[in-house]
């Protein structure tokens, strides 16, 4: 049941598409039984917040609409008026992907942007950093501890006299040995690591802890002057004495940076969704989206991701591809994925979660429809695939699975300097190596997170903003987190994830 609606709102609801036979209720706290809107819908029951009210009959195995495509059918009649929650409606088939049109409605290349810069750390390998990081990545887990041991020492001892460096952080994972190295799949943690340690907040000094009898060679991540191997060490006070002697080296070099200004191409954007709700698709996600293709506009890389929450969407992604080869690409992705979770005995039903569904969502399909929003509307130009470098510009899909941590990650490997983070349920998710900036869904949620959230697009839903100032507003803050002259509140806090590979090979 539900319990505390309201009826003290004039009652209100968006419906996406004309199209749309369903509409989401926006008023917080959701609307009793009874509440009639302008147009002289009546609830037939009480419906919460970001849920769907049916806007006509919907008979038994008909359509049910939103964002103007179909998320499914009804499971029995549902009237005019009615909550319908996701037992009413019965999930269609994923887009079959042999038939998906390719790159048929390549929208035309938007108007350049220009005159937009940020203050970032150049590299010599022609990126820019948004911070001034010292990372040192391992090549085994048995190192962690004595680099966690080390790492606390650098940050008391030695970071203090080096006032330009952000931070020094230690990559952690769960690679390296126990593992099936040469398995087809392995390329993707092994590409991974390699990447992390090249990412341009690193400024190209990142050091590698290794051991010495790993499957994971340290020589594959960082050339055999960044590379400390535990077992040639002397003892426990040697290993760390030689840690912190390279660290020193390289906080010397990087303390030597200073910020200069860089064009809006040198960003790498990604973009994520989590703790999405009904709300996500209408305002934070569609602002995200006209922050990415102002970003495209500059020349920068844009990333979106997650291919759990694209795949019931590869129809509407696939024409805008910018050839049929990037559309293939697209397709080789997905196809990839779905043989992955058929090996694990699961399917697209594992999203979402439950907290999506609290929130309104009613299935994947719905999620996808309103996660894709995010990617704007520009022309998708590159298919990168898990653990890949983006080395080219424009809107690229970064295949990653849909879990935050995980994607996170692979977006770090393939060299994203800000990230843009939606919620609607909520989560203080955060990165040690790159900023991340959170954008809620819903007024409710800015209000009960106020220093955790840091730009509220649910002012799209209660008509205080529309969808392009908001889009703007986070063009500019990005540009400010980038430049060093705002920080995220995950980085006021201090609130980093841990790393998480995506290592589908075996372990062994
Ligand atoms: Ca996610």
């Amino acid at each position: 049941m539900v319990t505390n609606l309201r009826n003290d709102q004039a009652p209100l609801y968006i419906k996406v598409n004309d199209k749309d036979n369903t509409a989401i209720i926006v008023n917080e706290g959701g609307l009793r039984k009874g509440a009639v809107f302008p147009c002289g819908l009546v609830l037939a029951e009480g419906v919460p917040q970001g849920h769907k009210v049916a806007l006509t009959d919907i008979n038994e195995g008909e359509e049910v609409i939103r964002y103007g495509h179909v998320i499914g059918y009804a499971e029995r009649t549902i009237n005019r008026g009615t909550w319908i929650n996701d037992t009413l409606i019965k999930m269609p088939a994923a887009p079959p992907l042999e038939k998906v049109p390719l790159s048929d409605k390549t929208p035309a290349p938007l108007e350049p942007l220009e005159g937009y810069t940020f203050q970032g750390y150049r590299n010599k390998d022609g990126t820019a950093g948004t911070k001034n990081i010292l990372g040192i990545t391992t090549s085994v887990q048995c190192v962690v501890g004595v680099l966690d041991y080390a790492v606390k020492r650098i940050k008391e001892e030695l970071l203090p006299k080096y006032p330009n460096v952000d931070d020094v952080i230690p990559l952690h994972h769960h690679y390296g040995c126990g593992v099936a190295i040469h398995a087809p799949d392995a390329v993707i943690p092994i590409r991974t690591i390699q990447n992390l340690a090249k990412h341009p907040n690193f400024g190209g000094e990142a050091l590698v802890v290794g051991l010495g009898c790993e499957k994971l060679v340290p020589d594959r991540i960082a050339p055999r002057e960044n590379i400390i191997s535990l077992q040639e060490q002397k003892g426990f006070k040697q290993m760390i004495h030689s840690i912190m002697e390279m660290a020193e080296e390289r906080l010397i070099k990087l303390n030597s940076r200073v910020r200069e200004t860089c064009p809006v191409s040198d960003l790498v954007i990604g973009l994520q969704c989590g703790g999405s709700d009904a709300f996500s698709g209408v305002t934070a996600n569609p602002a995200v989206g006209y922050a990415a293709d102002l970003f495209v506009r500059g020349g920068a890389a844009v990333l979106f991701s997650e291919v759990t929450e694209v795949r019931d969407a590869v129809h509407l992604l696939t024409p805008r591809a910018v050839n049929e080869e990037v559309g293939r690409s697209l397709i080789e992705e997905m196809k990839w994925y779905d043989s992955y979770l058929r090996r694990g005995e699961a399917d697209r039903s594992a999203n979402p979660s439950p907290g999506n569904k609290k929130g309104g969502l009613s299935n994947v399909v719905e999620k996808a429809l309103g996660s894709v929003a995010k990617s704007g509307s520009s022309p998708i130009s590159g298919v990168l695939a898990p653990g890949e470098n983006a080395r080219q510009k424009g809107l690229l899909f970064a295949a990653t699975p849909a879990s935050d941590f995980v994607c996170g990650t692979l977006q770090l490997a393939a060299g994203m300097n800000v990230q843009i983070f939606t919620t609607g349920r909520g989560t203080p998710y955060g990165l040690a190596a790159a900023p991340v900036m959170k954008v809620s869904t819903r007024n409710a949620l800015q209000a009960q997170w106020p220093d955790l959230i840091d730009i509220n697009a649910g002012r799209i839903a209660s008509g205080e903003a529309s969808i392009e100032e908001v889009g703007w507003e986070i063009f500019r803050m990005v540009l400010d987190i980038a430049s060093g002259r705002k920080q995220t509140w995950a980085d006021h806090w201090g609130l980093h994830n841990d790393l998480c590979l995506f290592n589908p090979a075996p372990v062994t």
